[in-house]
């Protein structure tokens, strides 16, 4: 990566920021875990390691590691987070608490797996003040490197602010054989770039939001591997693979560095934000994360598309108040959060009446937002989910989801934009039948 020099670091950035990077080594390699012992050895203030993993993820790196590390001279532990009856571990309090009273005394901890284990001990770490790294196992998710923790406190999903890893190390040939549809997930985390990045931008031209270019365009470099070659993530080829947990961990490192979600977040992740919200109230399932981010960047590129084509927007009202009822017990937290974004989204109205601004904002959908059917053919060509049948969802759940999604975040979106110039609702059902039905 042209990036491996601001690893570590401290830059003057040309946003106006100095920026820190907390991650010190990225290492995709097959002898990866080989490196493991040396880095911690920089940052622990003694020799004790706790090594972290489930079933799964110990049979495949973990115990490797662990050997590795008490070759070394480490004096090394391990806990095995066990599963739930639903399937794999869960980051919530109750197994927090439980892996705090497992974990004895130790200077350092390495996580090994994708997001629950990650964010277990990247929790357990902050909460102790001891640096941890991790050892990811699948290319799923953008969490590797992120600051944060998706955490359940008392059945509600809530993001915690911790620290990032020192460290992500990872093994190429581990990373090409874990469950494809980890790897199909975390392809939709990572093709909602551009319109997370187009959001960003938004919130800059209109709101006046923070925008920083550098962290926007980490990963560029790095997604015609994918979006211009699914079948090569299909066949698992290694340039393409390693492409896509590169362009993960350096997104996670660009939301690290700016401090907030916004370079890897926008309107597309709201639809499985809140896919995943509706199951908390009525115990139904859900997808992986990334897979229904996929079908939330298809529907966000068509709302994009719409609006772009606007010559001059006639704003409408937006709907004065949350769906109470579609939200059930989560309705107050929900309802804070939208009367949160009132206020910017009167100033978007007010910015978008001007024909200049607006012109610019349209200029800026043109080159940033890709088309509709590029993101769409990318996923299915590469096996993703693109469908709502591909998340297991049905027609009417997922409708309900695309017309509740903007109710949820301060932060405004694409999803904001398309019901204030009168998109949305309307379109939601031309939208889900021409790209998300098949
Ligand atoms: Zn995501
Ligand atoms: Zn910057």
């Amino acid at each position: 990566m042209k990036y491996d020099e601001i690893l570590g670091g401290e830059f003057d950035c040309a946003c106006g920021r100095r920026h820190e990077v907390p991650v010190r080594r990225v290492v995709y390699s097959e002898d990866a875990l080989g490196a493991v012992g040396e880095v911690l050895g920089d940052v622990a203030a003694g020799r004790r390691v706790a090594v972290i993993a489930d079933m799964r993820t110990w049979a495949v790196a973990g115990e490797e590691c662990f050997r590795l590390l008490e070759e070394a001279g480490w004096r090394a532990t391990h806990v095995i987070v066990p599963d739930t009856e639903h399937g794999g571990p869960v980051c919530d309090d109750a197994t927090f608490a439980r892996l705090k009273k497992r974990v004895g005394p130790v200077e350092v901890i390495l996580a090994v797996g994708c997001g629950v284990i990650n964010d277990l001990s990247k929790w357990l770490a902050f909460e102790r003040q001891i640096p941890y790294a991790v050892v990811g196992t699948a290319a799923t998710m953008n969490g590797f490197a992120a600051a944060n923790i998706a955490a359940t406190l008392d059945g509600v999903k809530t993001v915690l602010f911790a620290r990032a890893p020192v460290a992500v190390f990872a093994v190429p040939s581990i990373i090409r054989q874990a469950p494809y549809e980890l790897t199909t997930a975390g392809l939709g985390d990572v093709i909602a770039k551009p319109i997370s990045t187009a959001d960003w931008m938004m919130n800059h031209k209109f709101c006046g939001e923070y925008f920083c270019r550098y962290c926007s365009e980490m990963i560029n470099d790095l997604e015609p591997a994918y979006f211009d070659n699914p079948q090569a993530i299909k066949s698992g080829e290694p340039e393409a693979i390693a492409a896509l947990f590169n362009a993960l961990v350096w997104s996670g490192i660009a939301m690290t560095v700016v401090g907030t979600s916004a370079p890897a977040s926008g309107g597309e992740h709201m639809l499985s934000h809140t896919l995943d919200m509706m199951s908390s109230v009525d115990g139904a399932g859900h997808d992986l994360h990334g897979r229904q981010v996929g079908l939330g960047t298809i529907f966000s590129c068509a709302l994009y598309e719409r609006i772009a084509a606007i010559e001059r927007p006639e704003c409408v009202e937006m709907p004065g108040d949350i769906d109470g009822a579609f939200w059930g017990s989560l309705a107050a937290n929900v309802g804070a959060q939208y009367e949160a974004k009132k206020e910017l989204m009167q100033t978007i109205r007010r910015q978008a009446a001007d024909g200049k601004v607006w012109e610019g904002f349209r200029d800026m959908c043109r080159n940033n937002v890709r088309p509709t059917g590029q993101v769409k053919d990318c996923l299915r060509l590469a096996g993703a989910a693109s469908t709502f049948a591909d998340i297991g969802c049905s027609r009417r759940r997922l409708r309900g989801a695309v017309l509740h999604m903007h109710e949820i975040r301060t932060r405004p979106t694409v999803v904001d934009l398309a019901w204030m110039s009168g998109i949305l609702p309307g379109a939601a059902d031309d939208i889900i039948d021409r790209w998300l039905a098949d």
